[in-house]
């Protein structure tokens, strides 16, 4: 049975963005949710919530799809899985491993669904790891009559535009990723090394590992390294150096944020684990993060990266007051439209905030000064402050993304406030 209570307040996951829909319904099979999206004037789906913005309200109906059939359906001949959309990454991937597969990549929590994640092309870390909606092979949506269709790479000339859409493109409730064999990671976190040092040789720091995450103190000149290692690939995954880019490998475990319980923290100390397990900061059964926070994120071109790290660190006595961590990553090229990794391999600087718009909302505009004419590219699901006009102006196929939303969706039922200002629609 669908719930359609008119009266319930739903708000993210940091509780800092109350939804403005008039209805929510939680349908647990596809013909109840093909009638929900058929009969709504305006309609989204709430993945798991973790967005900071307005990117999934809606005045009209708001869907949410954890009542439906979790499915995860491995193809190994074709190294695909076909998984119910709204699953979150904890459950979809315990249920790959357990099947002898793996995601290329994770983002720093397993919380979130596989939709809600790709559409607003969530992303982890790695020189050579892609953002998640990159791994799609395939999609089911249902459109705005209600009708089940599908989208394919390689086959429908359009589909770079559908990974990454806002969430604007249908209900989402199938995907097909690639998976690859399952593999296992040894994490170390290197503490209190030198800021100048992983600014000057920023690239052999990205590539020590599978997957590595700087965390960034811009103002004491002090960060934190995790680096993820795949024991079986690269070298001398098990026996690290005892110090490294002036900081020394810890002895126990860390929290990206000062001050927080490390036993939220997936395991460190170099002992070997599954990807899912060690790929993400944080662990499903626990609070990510800090809980009460605000986010922002902007992906630089690699070449432009030593740049925007200066750029950090002029504004790091601004930044310094209202930041609870900072974190750098990297994200291979891809060919989504909207992908902020779009055509160029990417820097990602990050911000949790302490959950003050007021004092955020001016250092954003500081940081986006120095940022945005450094191509940068602000994450779709986080805080930022830049028009529509100068949030698009890196997106060659921006203009491409907006046809296609006219063609498949022409009446706007999946479209919201968020979507109709980026595209002034
Ligand atoms: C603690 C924390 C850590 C984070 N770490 C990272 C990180 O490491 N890397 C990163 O890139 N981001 C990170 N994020 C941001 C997060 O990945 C994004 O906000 C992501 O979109 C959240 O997924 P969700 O399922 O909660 O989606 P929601 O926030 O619920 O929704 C996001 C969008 O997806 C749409 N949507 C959801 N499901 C569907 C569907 N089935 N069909 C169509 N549209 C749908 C919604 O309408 C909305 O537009 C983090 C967020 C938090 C709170």
């Amino acid at each position: 049975m669908s719930e359609n209570d008119p009266r319930e307040v739903v708000r993210n996951w940091a509780r800092n963005v109350e939804f403005r829909a008039a209805r929510v319904h939680r349908p647990t099979t596809l013909d109840e949710l093909r009638r929900v999206v058929a009969d709504a004037e305006a309609v989204r789906v709430l993945g798991t919530g973790h967005s900071f913005n307005r990117i999934a309200d809606t005045h009209g109906d708001l869907v949410l799809l954890g009542d439906m059939p979790a499915e995860v359906e491995v193809d190994a001949a074709a190294g695909t899985a076909t998984v119910a959309a709204g699953m979150r990454l904890a459950e979809i991937s315990t249920r790959l491993h357990a099947a002898g597969f793996a995601l290329a990549n994770l983002p720093s929590l397993p919380h979130i669904s596989l939709a809600g994640a790709c559409t607003t092309a969530t992303h982890g870390s790695g020189d050579a790891n892609q953002n998640l909606a990159a791994y799609i092979r395939a999609m089911r949506l249902v459109n705005a009559h209600g009708d089940v269709v599908e989208l394919a790479r390689g086959i429908d000339d359009d589909f770079p535009g559908a990974p990454v859409a806002l969430g604007a493109l249908g209900v989402v409730t199938h995907l097909t990723v690639d998976v690859k064999p399952t593999f296992d990671v040894a994490q170390y976190v290197y503490q209190d090394t030198s800021l100048d040092e992983v600014i000057e040789k920023h690239e052999d720091v990205f590539a020590a590992g599978y997957s590595v995450s700087a965390f960034m103190n811009w103002a004491s000149g002090r960060a934190d390294v995790w680096l993820k290692l795949r024991v079986d690939r690269d070298a001398d995954p098990v026996a690290p150096q005892p110090s490294w880019l002036g900081g020394t490998l810890a002895d126990h475990a860390a929290h990206p944020v000062p001050g927080m319980p490390a036993e939220n923290c997936t395991e460190q100390l170099g002992v070997p684990g599954p990807w899912f397990e060690r790929l993400p900061h944080f662990r499903p059964e626990f609070t990510p993060s800090n809980g009460d926070e605000l986010q922002s994120e902007y992906f630089v071109p690699r070449e432009r990266a030593a740049e925007a790290f200066e750029a950090m660190r002029r504004l790091g006595s601004r930044i310094a007051p209202i930041v609870l961590t900072s974190e750098i990553r990297t994200i291979a090229a891809d060919d989504l439209w909207l992908s902020p990794a779009y055509q160029r391999d990417c820097f990602a600087l990050h911000f949790t905030w302490h959950p003050d718009r007021a004092a955020v909302t001016p250092v954003l505009a500081a940081m986006e000064d120095a940022l945005l004419p450094l191509a940068a590219r602000p994450h779709w699901a986080k805080v930022f402050v830049a028009t529509p006009q100068a949030a698009l102006a890196t997106y060659p196929k921006a203009a491409a993304f907006r046809e296609l939303l006219l063609r498949h969706d022409p009446e706007g039922k999946f479209r919201n406030e968020f979507v109709e200002t980026l595209f002034q629609l």
